[in-house]
């Protein structure tokens, strides 16, 4: 029986990178769902959206389709707004300085909620975000909530940035970190936040494979 994974978290600490591989492992489609809040924020910033005004939300929301497509050549899903590829675009630091602000604005969660809720509903898919435990799907039959300490959080994703040829310094990523970590986990809406039926899952001092290992072994249990 097909079921749904959640794997929530803080930012950087391997949940991507974890999810991609189970999902792998299971023959489960990977649903990256803040690369959709960073598809969003992309548009928003390109069209100078204004995160106060309602209408100008609205509007924008109307106009973003929000989809993922599979790359052959790189074995992997890629993020399109409105037709075109945006993976890369959307994982550079003036996006990543942006997209909590953008996530916190309720119509903003409530359309990629939907969506997520469309894209998961037939199940046998492994959704990485922050409130998919608690607010997307509360009755996923797996929860693992990922921590790391800060540093290595940091380090990890610098390597990830020089990997894309993109050099910034750790006081930035790390700032940026904190900040994200900071808005996710006291908006109003669906926060970040450890569902009760979460697994712990630090990964600190861990290798993938061992994350990935933690996770299956909750699937087959
Ligand atoms: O996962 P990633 O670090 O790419 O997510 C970028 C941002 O998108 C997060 O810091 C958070 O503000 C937002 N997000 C969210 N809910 C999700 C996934 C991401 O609010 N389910």
């Amino acid at each position: 029986k097909k079921i749904v994974i959640a794997l929530d978290g803080y930012s950087s600490c391997g949940k991507s990178t974890t999810a991609k591989l189970v999902a792998a492992d299971l023959g489960y489609a990977y649903i990256d769902t803040g690369a959709m809040y960073r598809a969003v924020t992309l548009y928003f910033l390109e069209h100078h959206v204004s995160l106060t005004n309602p209408r100008e939300i609205r509007e924008a929301l109307d106009s973003i389709d929000v989809e993922f497509h599979y790359n052959p050549k790189k074995k992997r899903n890629e993020v399109y707004l409105n037709g075109l590829n945006v993976e890369d675009e959307i994982r550079k630091m003036y996006v990543s300085n942006q997209v909590s602000e953008v996530s916190v604005i309720p119509e903003v969660r409530r359309a990629m909620v939907a969506q997520q809720q469309k894209m998961g509903k037939k199940r046998g898919v492994v959704m990485d975000g922050r409130d998919i435990g608690t607010a997307v799907f509360p009755d996923a039959e797996v929860k693992v909530f990922m921590t790391a300490d800060v540093e290595t959080r940091t380090k990890r994703r610098q390597v990830e940035l020089l990997e894309k040829k993109q050099l910034v310094n750790l006081d930035e990523i790390r700032d940026n970190l904190l900040k994200r970590d900071l808005i996710d986990s006291t908006r109003a809406e669906s926060p970040l936040r450890q569902a009760e039926d979460a697994h712990l899952l630090d990964t600190t001092h861990m290798t993938i494979d061992e994350q990935v290992d933690f996770v299956l072994e909750r699937v087959t249990s």
